[in-house]
């Protein structure tokens, strides 16, 4: 189902949503060689609750006979795309290190990630990572009033064929987000444009591509959750919460 959103109701939602980059802000520095991915949880995990919302992620119901999601954010490295499950892995210099998280405040989410680079990254990994922030800066100009949902990820797709030789993941897509985590409508990052339901004024929608340096296919990994890329290339991923105007959109999980 997808929702449309009061002004009354995205004063809650842009509040929750604020958390998610200020949490970014709180990890960024502390990205750095030879710290855990447990540790990263932990700053993100007691910035939220300090702001009195709760980390959105954790009990996320798994695939059958898998166990809830067990931590604030899913943190992904080099190959893996989306839904690492931070542990006791160390960063390493010239990795690349996807961190998705989420904000629940007052009945309301918020959520976004962002790729990080490990020190000094390899120019390949840089290219993946600029190619795939740019990507999401097309979607998210594509999404206004009057245009379809597919035109958002049309908007992507053109990006990164520019690019060249970049993989799409298809399988794992954008949604909506505001009393739930995840809502209707998907978001797909690929696409043919105008299909798809009419984007409205009030529509709040994650968009969130995942890139691969290599080819588009994932495979899941023994933890249930964690997934990778097939090929064993890198994955980038970035993500923004924003509300659909009548014109330019608005980006609730950014703090400039
Ligand atoms: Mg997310
Ligand atoms: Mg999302």
């Amino acid at each position: 189902m997808t929702r449309i959103y009061s002004e009354r109701e995205f004063e809650k939602i842009r509040k929750a949503a604020r958390i998610v980059p200020q949490a970014f802000q709180e990890v960024a520095p502390n990205v750095q060689p030879g710290i855990t991915t447990a540790e990263l949880n932990r700053i993100a995990d007691s910035f939220i609750r300090s702001k009195g919302a709760v980390p959105a992620f954790i009990g996320v119901p798994g695939g059958e006979g898998v166990e809830p999601f067990p931590a604030c954010c899913c943190i992904s490295v080099n190959d893996e795309v989306v839904h690492g499950i931070p542990g006791d892995r160390r960063l390493e210099e010239g990795d690349i290190v996807s961190i998705d998280m989420g904000a629940l405040l007052d009945g309301y989410y918020g959520d976004s990630a962002h790729t990080f680079a490990v020190g000094e990254i390899s120019a390949g990994r840089r290219r993946l990572m600029d190619a795939t922030q740019e990507s999401l800066q097309q979607g998210i100009q594509a999404a206004r009033e009057g245009n379809r949902v597919s035109d958002i990820g049309h908007a992507v797709q053109a990006h990164i064929d520019a690019c060249g030789g970049l993989g799409i993941v298809r399988e794992m897509v954008g949604h909506g987000c505001g009393r739930s985590l995840h809502e209707g409508p998907e978001v797909p990052n690929y696409g043919e444009p105008g299909r798809g339901p009419r984007l409205k004024a009030g529509m709040c929608l994650c968009i969130e591509p995942m890139i691969n340096s290599g080819g588009w296919r994932i495979r899941l990994l023994d933890d249930g959750w964690t997934i990778a890329t097939a090929d064993g290339s890198d994955s980038a991923h970035f993500e923004h919460q924003i509300r659909i105007t009548k014109g330019d959109p608005e980006i609730l999980t950014s703090v400039d």
